[in-house]
């Protein structure tokens, strides 16, 4: 198969969908790869590595689109990609097609073949193509929330592990699932007082089996929630429902009576947001300031490290690349209910039901 991977053009998107190792999979396997010119170089991956692996490189997307059976890429495809689309061709990459008729209209016109990683399931269950953003998401969110903290950028002044003989932060977080518990590793790594929130009593069993008591668990419900977000210096949101919006766990009123110079950082947000005072920002500027608490609400926090996360991206995506480009979609959708899961628009007809249902669409 003639596999190629284009140069993200979505604003401030530095990640790429293919690395050079997964190149190099591709290439052992038989394949043909095209790789856009400077499709990587943003986080240290040159052509040169990619032509090392066997990738040829061409410097037009319109090029690589016109030759390519599949093509693997990051973001969802924008208006320009979309155009570029052809029947039958395969498109493996994030769509996020719920909220977006334009594009979901765009990819049923083309005709092409469209997989979404946020809906491809795990024999675990849960969505193993989200869950490594979720990982990044969580451990950043510490990063971020400790340094908001410093007084420069608006934080009360408290350093998040304390020093010998004086206490260190108190950490709420809320909601167990990935990014809770990537955020709860990093927290207690740097010597945080934590306390973790969530509805799922298993969820909290495991943590407490872990952490014992370096941590506080607590079932969530609005009592355990305003007193421990109260006590807190700095607090993570990361609760999910899905697809649904996030739940508003907090309350303006309890933003209103918690620390002066405390720190939110909203996790969640790309589903809402579960603060009342939470509204998207951007890397460019991450915070806003309600009532002295600090508000880190950034909707796409892995794109600030798109070099690691595009190693974990890659590193869940490659297996059913490999099974795409090896079987073809049809074959490979057949032998593997998970990535099924994973097609949203094929040949002009949306099949996700959740997405032809929140548009509209027959099913
Ligand atoms: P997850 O499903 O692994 O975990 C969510 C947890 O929330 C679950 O354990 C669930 O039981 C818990 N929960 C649900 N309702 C609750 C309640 N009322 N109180 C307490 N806990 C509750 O999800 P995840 O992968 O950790 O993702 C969490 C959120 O972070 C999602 O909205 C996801 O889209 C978002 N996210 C954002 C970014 C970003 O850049 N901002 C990046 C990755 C993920």
């Amino acid at each position: 198969m003639r596999i190629a991977c284009p140069k993200e053009i979505k604003n401030h998107e530095y990640r790429v969908g293919l690395t050079p190792a997964s190149v190099r999979e591709l290439v052992a396997r038989g394949h043909e790869l095209i790789v856009q010119s400077a499709a990587g170089s943003a986080i240290g991956l040159s052509d040169e590595q990619y032509l090392a692996a066997g990738a040829q490189i061409v410097p037009e997307a319109a090029e690589l689109f016109a030759r390519a059976d599949m093509i693997v890429k990051v973001k969802e495809p924008q208006p320009a990609e979309c155009a570029l689309l052809r029947p039958g061709q395969i498109l493996y990459t994030y769509l996020h097609l719920a909220p977006d008729p334009e594009q979901t209209a765009a990819l049923i016109r083309s005709g092409a073949i469209c997989i979404a990683y946020e809906t491809v399931t795990g024999p675990g269950g849960g969505l193993p193509l989200l869950a490594p953003m979720s990982e990044v998401a969580g451990r950043m969110a510490v990063q971020a929330g400790a340094a908001h903290l410093e007084k420069s950028k608006g934080g009360m002044g408290v350093l998040l592990g304390g020093v010998p003989g004086v206490a260190a932060a108190q950490v709420v977080i809320l909601g167990a699932g990935v990014v809770g518990t990537h955020a709860l590793q990093m927290a207690v790594g740097l010597g945080a007082r934590v306390t973790v929130l969530d509805k799922n009593v298993d969820r909290l069993r495991q943590l407490d089996l872990i952490f014992g008591n370096r941590i506080t668990t607590l079932y969530s419900s609005a009592q355990s929630v305003e007193e421990a977000v109260l006590a807190a210096d700095l607090v993570i949101g990361g609760v999910l429902i899905p697809g649904a919006a996030a739940p508003k766990l907090v309350t303006r009123a309890m933003v209103a009576r918690m620390k002066k110079g405390a720190v939110v950082v909203d996790v969640a947000i790309d589903q809402g947001g579960c603060f009342e005072t939470s509204h998207p920002t951007t890397h460019a500027e991450p915070t806003f300031v309600v009532d002295g608490v600090v508000h880190y609400c950034v909707a796409n926090m892995p794109g600030a490290v798109a070099r690691t996360s595009t190693f974990a991206l890659n590193n869940a995506t490659i297996g059913h690349a490999l099974a795409l480009a090896d079987k073809g979609w049809r074959q490979a959708l057949r032998d593997d209910v998970h990535l099924r899961a994973g097609l949203n628009v094929a040949a002009g007809q949306v099949t996700y039901e959740a997405v032809a249902r929140a548009l509209g669409h027959p099913y």
